[in-house]
């Protein structure tokens, strides 16, 4: 229960007000937890025991079943909608809950037609670069016996070379920098 304090008490939510009233500024970003503890102390009170000796005359905590609805409806893109929905009590009427499963199911949706949007232009992405690619990688490349290493000026014959995108083949040996080809230096 300390736990569920500490969240609570380190974002500014108030269990008067559904939790509706979070405190903005710089402080920690809201964790997704904060929500689900403020539901569970709605549903499911503390005991005034675990207040420690008090001597007071404290009545027994009641769930409040309303205001457990309200932080449904005002916050179901923050709260992991199976958590919530297991924190109900068993005998909740989905008439209760229509708000805010409406709400989730509209926001899955757009979410839906947001990644399929992504997925279409990843799709576009994917097939420029492996066009890019294929443009590359066709670039023909003849060593001829008259080729010459453009750094040391002898043959390349048979040894290993490299070749720069401008066209200049140089011994594999010969190639100190990449990024650099020697005629441009
Ligand atoms: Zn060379």
């Amino acid at each position: 229960m300390d736990a569920v304090k500490e969240d609570i008490k380190m974002v500014g939510v108030t269990a008067e007000d559904g939790g509706n009233r979070v405190r903005r500024g710089r402080g920690p970003a809201v964790p997704s937890t904060v929500y689900l503890s403020l539901l569970r102390m709605y549903l499911s009170p503390p005991d005034v025991h675990c207040l420690g000796p008090i001597k007071m005359e404290l009545t027994e905590p009641q769930a409040n079943l309303q205001a457990a609805l309200q932080v449904l409806e005002l916050h179901h893109s923050k709260l992991n909608t199976t958590k919530a929905i297991n924190l109900l009590p068993a005998n909740t009427q989905i008439r209760e809950i229509r708000v805010f499963l409406e709400s989730v199911l509209e926001e899955k949706a757009q979410m839906k037609r947001c990644n399929q949007v992504l997925k279409s232009l990843l799709q576009a992405e994917f097939l420029r670069v492996q066009e890019e690619r294929i443009f590359h990688q066709q670039v023909k490349c003849v060593i001829t016996e008259e080729k010459t290493c453009r750094v040391c000026k002898k043959k390349i014959g048979n040894s290993a070379f490299a070749r720069y995108p401008n066209g200049v083949v140089v011994h594999y040996f010969c190639c100190k920098d990449r990024s650099v080809c020697p005629t441009e230096q």
